[in-house]
């Protein structure tokens, strides 16, 4: 066989007995693999070499954090793939954030700018949510607005991808059973009758300020504390969940968002 040199030569090496065995091999092993990785040649996954098209779809969603004294706008856009055919995908292709906030322009540009380049290599990239999720600032985090508790703003970036995600379905919710939310609604229904209760049995005593307080409490078990969640204001942080549902009841922590009780 010849070989027309057209370039300079920078390094050479003997082909050897074993280089030539490999190279037998290497023509089987490889369509093989193909198979394996491309059950459909013609379905296009995310990778690097995907180009972006003029135009992405996305959306933007805005934090506001106590940390931080401008409200910071996350913007991730979305590339679709294999469009108007059964195999259509929706995947994140890049991220921007906007504040007014110069404070954290340079970490925040080589966070995106990281992000953009995991999104676009494509694979399974909902590990950035669980990384994310999992940064706390040594200040101290803060309770974002359903009582839900954000360790730092790195993490509230992370629950807003993970939002993101699950819009598109890269994320799929372990949707709780309809046992379990039965559950919850009952333990909620309990809780929000012991209340009442109380309240009901204050004036009996003739206690006119116990009457106040009680009542008050009836008020509370039904007060909404964030957007969309409806929490008591005296309830207490899940470790499960991080959101602020945990109330004692019968003796035993139990939490009315996700259910998880001390007791079991
Ligand atoms: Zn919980």
């Amino acid at each position: 066989m010849t070989i027309k040199i057209s370039k300079k030569i920078k390094s050479y090496s003997v082909q050897k007995p074993e280089d030539k065995a490999r190279e037998a091999a290497a023509p089987v092993a490889a369509p093989l693999a193909a198979v394996v990785d491309f059950p459909g040649a013609d379905i296009i996954q995310m990778h690097e070499k995907v180009e972006r098209p003029e135009v992405l779809i996305g959306n933007t969603y805005k934090i506001k954090s106590p940390l931080v004294e401008h409200a910071m706008y996350v913007t991730i856009n979305d590339i679709v793939l294999n469009p108007g055919t059964e195999h259509e995908l929706r995947r994140p292709f890049e991220v921007f954030i906007n504040s007014k906030n110069m404070d954290h322009f340079q970490w925040i540009v080589a966070l995106t700018r990281i992000m953009s380049a995991v999104f676009r290599k494509g694979g399974d990239v909902t590990f950035l949510v669980d990384e994310m999720k999992a940064v706390f600032d040594p200040r101290g985090g803060y309770f974002k607005a359903g009582g839900v508790y954000m360790p730092s703003i790195v993490a509230e970036i992370g629950s807003v991808v993970e939002e993101h995600l699950k819009s598109i379905g890269m994320i799929i919710d372990p949707e709780l059973s309809d046992a379990q939310r039965q559950l919850i609604a009952e333990k909620r229904a309990a809780y929000e009758n012991r209340a009442k209760k109380k309240s009901e049995s204050t004036p009996l005593s003739g206690d006119v300020a116990g009457t106040g307080t009680d009542s008050a409490r009836a008020d509370e078990a039904v007060q909404v504390t964030g957007d969309g969640a409806s929490f008591p204001p005296s309830a207490t942080m899940c470790f499960k969940c991080n959101t602020k549902a945990t109330v004692i009841m019968d003796g035993c922590a139990t939490c009315l968002n996700c259910g998880y009780s001390k007791c079991g």
